[in-house]
C-alpha cells in the first residue's frame, strides 16, 4: 500500500493520475459535495482540485494530515491562501499548461465579435441569408489594449502583433520593460482605456482587479470599444457592462467568465451583442493534459520535500 493518500474532487486526465497512481494510492471523488469534503479531507496528505472545489478555511481545519493542495490550472481564487499558510499547507499550481488554450479562446471571442460568427451561424441554420447585415470590421490597423500583460496577456499580444493590431498593454505589477519584452507598448491605464479599439482582461481576480471595468473605466474607453474577458468573473461590474452596451459606449463583449457562474440566461448573456462561452478557456485536450501532468508532478514534489517549480505559497 502506498504511503500517501491523494485527494482529487474535480476530476484529472488520466496522464497525471497514472503519475500520482505511481507513488501514492488515489481516491477520485470528482463532485464531491461541500459537506462530504469536510467529513473525508482528513484522510489525505494531498488534495487536487480545479476551480469548482472551494477549499476554504474550514477544509483546512478538517484537514488534519495534508500537506499540499495542488490546483490543475493557474486561477487560484478558489484556495483560501492565508488558511493554507496558517496551517504551513503549500499550495501549487501549473501556471504554464493554459496559457495557450485562454490565450487561443481570447482570439476566438475577438473575432467572433467583429466578424459576428455566432450570428452568422445561428441566422443560417435558421434558414436565413442574412448576408448584407453581416459587415463586419478587420482587426488589422486596430489597437488592442491587455490588461495584465503576464503569461496568457503576452499570449494575446503576439497573436494581435501577428494580425496586424497595435498592442498596448497595463501591469503595474511587472513594470514598462517587461511589458516591451514581451512584445507590448506600455502605457497607464487611462491612456490604455483612451486608445483601445478592443480591450482585454488577464487578470486575477484580488481586492484590487475586483470590478476593475466599472462605470468610471467604460466612460473613459473609446465610443464603440469591444471588450473580451477570460480571465475571472469580478474584475467586470457587470451592471455597468450591461449599461454601457445598452448606451453604445461598448459595442460588443465576448465573455468566458462570469460574477456567479453559471449566470443564468441574465440580460447580460441574453444581450445580443455579446457573446458567451461556459468557462472553457482552459478547456482543451493539450491544456487539460498538460496541466494534469505538469500539477500530479508537483504534488509529488511536495509531498517528497522535492524542490518546486510553482509553489503559490
Ligand atoms: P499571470 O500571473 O502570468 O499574469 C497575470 C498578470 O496580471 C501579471 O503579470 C500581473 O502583474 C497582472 N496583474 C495583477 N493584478 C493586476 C492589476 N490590478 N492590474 C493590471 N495587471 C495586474 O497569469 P496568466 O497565466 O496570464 O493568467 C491570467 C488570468 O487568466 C488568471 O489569473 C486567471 O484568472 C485567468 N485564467 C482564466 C482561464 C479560463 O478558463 N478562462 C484559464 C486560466 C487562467
Amino acid at each position: 500500500m502506498a504511503a500517501w493518500k491523494i485527494l482529487l474532487t474535480d476530476g484529472l486526465e488520466e496522464s497525471g493520475q497514472s503519475i500520482l497512481r505511481a507513488s501514492a494510492e488515489v481516491h477520485d471523488r470528482s463532485g464531491i459535495s461541500a459537506d462530504e469534503l469536510l467529513q473525508e479531507i482528513g484522510d489525505y496528505d494531498a488534495l487536487i482540485v480545479r476551480g469548482r472545489t472551494k477549499v476554504t478555511p474550514a477544509v483546512f481545519n478538517a484537514a488534519k494530515r495534508i500537506k499540499v493542495v495542488g490546483r490543475a490550472g493557474v486561477g487560484v481564487d478558489n484556495i483560501d491562501l492565508n488558511a493554507a499558510h496558517n496551517h504551513s499547507v503549500t499550495v501549487v499550481n501549473s501556471p504554464i499548461a493554459t496559457t495557450v488554450a485562454v490565450a487561443e479562446l481570447t482570439f476566438g471571442l475577438m473575432l467572433s465579435l467583429v466578424r459576428e460568427i455566432p450570428r452568422a451561424d445561428a441566422a443560417l441554420k435558421a434558414g436565413k441569408w442574412i448576408k448584407k447585415e453581416l459587415e463586419g470590421t478587420e482587426l488589422s490597423g486596430k489597437t488592442l489594449g491587455v490588461i495584465g500583460f503576464g503569461r496568457i496577456g503576452a499570449g494575446v499580444g503576439q497573436r494581435a502583433a501577428a494580425f496586424g493590431m497595435r498592442v498596448i498593454g497595463y501591469d503595474p505589477l511587472i513594470g514598462p520593460a517587461d511589458i516591451s519584452q514581451r512584445g507590448g507598448e506600455p502605457v497607464s491605464l487611462d491612456v490604455l482605456f483612451s486608445q483601445a479599439n478592443v480591450i482585454t482582461m488577464h487578470i486575477p481576480l484580488t481586492q484590487d482587479s475586483h470590478n476593475m471595468l466599472n462605470a468610471e473605466a467604460f466612460g473613459k474607453m473609446k465610443h464603440g470599444v469591444l471588450l473580451v474577458c477570460a480571465a475571472r468573473g469580478g474584475v467586470i461590474d457587470e451592471e455597468a457592462l450591461l449599461a454601457a452596451l445598452n448606451s453604445g459606449q461598448v459595442a460588443g463583449a465576448g465573455l468566458d467568465v462570469f460574477a456567479t457562474e453559471p449566470p443564468g440566461l441574465n440580460a447580460l448573456v441574453s444581450h445580443p451583442r455579446v457573446i458567451v462561452t461556459p468557462h472553457i478557456g482552459a478547456q482543451t485536450v493539450e491544456s487539460q493534459g498538460r496541466a494534469a501532468v505538469d500539477i500530479s508532478g508537483e504534488v509529488l514534489n511536495a509531498l517528497r520535500g522535492d524542490p518546486l517549480r510553482w509553489k503559490v505559497t
